[in-house]
């Protein structure tokens, strides 16, 4: 694996993989790596002739009282595993790098940005969709491997992928959870140990919400409080905000349409800000 650290470096290797006629697989992560990042990982070296991987905490989506100076980072320990993996170049670019003094120019997916995690978050979807660009125009994917997890953040990119006519081919891998169902994330690792324990009320509200539309629950305003009485019910957690929306336009729904419902939350653990969804 090659480690490549600048925006003329990274460009230029892509162009003699390209020239070679190689298929991209682009990866883009903010570090701290999990087994959720592997399975994207191990999709685009699998898919791919030759797969990027970045690891970049992005300044341009947290907000200033959010946790991007306390962001948990490990280089080497990434490096390493991406390595064993197979991964062809680990893109890392250092902040000024990718946003140069006098830094002005952003992208917006109007309407969308604002919903769900883009209303307690002001901003956020800004910054996502403005550094997935710029990496997109460095590292020229064919295919660029996003999870689940992150629902908002797909459903936006594909939509800003379609309005500027990208060709890049949007892959979704599924959640990657904990044995409890805790989906994995890089702030799992802010949870104390009773905390990580309250933490599971995120799926566990996910699944008794599932179950109801199972059993034939329409209303989208009932199954949402479902959803809120379990976190609730939950002493160390603290609602954001459920959602029972349309997949994709994001916008709420009244009745629930199985095959194009998006169920999400954000939920606070003490500080700890933990997302989860589920398609319904
Ligand atoms: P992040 O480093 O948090 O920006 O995440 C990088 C990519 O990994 C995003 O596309 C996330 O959706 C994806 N990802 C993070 N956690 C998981 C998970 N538990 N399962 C699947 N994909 C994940």
């Amino acid at each position: 694996m090659k480690l490549i650290e600048n925006v003329r470096d990274m460009k230029e290797m892509i162009q003699k993989e390209k020239k070679n006629g190689k298929t991209i697989g682009f990866v883009p992560t903010m570090g701290f790596l999990h087994e959720g990042h592997l399975s994207l990982v191990r999709e685009a070296v699998k898919k791919s002739e030759c797969s990027v991987v970045s690891i970049f905490v992005n300044p341009a989506q947290f907000g200033p009282e959010e946790d991007f100076s306390r962001y948990p980072r490990d280089e080497d320990r990434d490096l390493r595993l991406l390595d064993k993996e197979g991964v062809s170049y680990a893109f890392v670019p250092k902040p000024q790098e990718m946003y140069p003094r006098g830094y002005r120019t952003y992208v917006q997916v109007q309407d969308m940005e604002n919903r769900l995690c883009g209303a307690s978050r002001p901003g956020h979807f800004k910054g996502v969709c403005t550094v997935v660009l710029k990496l997109f125009h460095i590292v020229q994917p064919d295919t660029a491997i996003f999870g689940q997890k992150d629902a908002q953040q797909a459903i936006i990119l594909k939509r800003m992928i379609r309005d500027l006519n990208l060709d890049i081919v949007l892959r979704i891998m599924p959640i990657v959870r904990d044995k409890d169902g805790l989906a994995l994330s890089s702030r799992n690792a802010y949870l104390g140990s009773e905390q990580r324990e309250a933490a599971v009320c995120l799926y566990q509200s996910l699944k008794q919400a599932e179950q109801a539309v199972k059993d034939g629950e329409r209303n989208a305003d009932l199954v949402r409080s479902l959803i809120q009485e379990k976190i609730a019910g939950e002493p160390l957690a603290r609602m954001d905000y459920a959602a029972v929306v349309d997949s994709e336009n994001l916008k709420p729904l009244e009745t629930i349409q199985p095959g194009q419902t998006l169920l999400a939350l954000a939920v606070f653990i003490g500080e700890t800000r933990l997302i989860d969804n589920m398609m319904l």
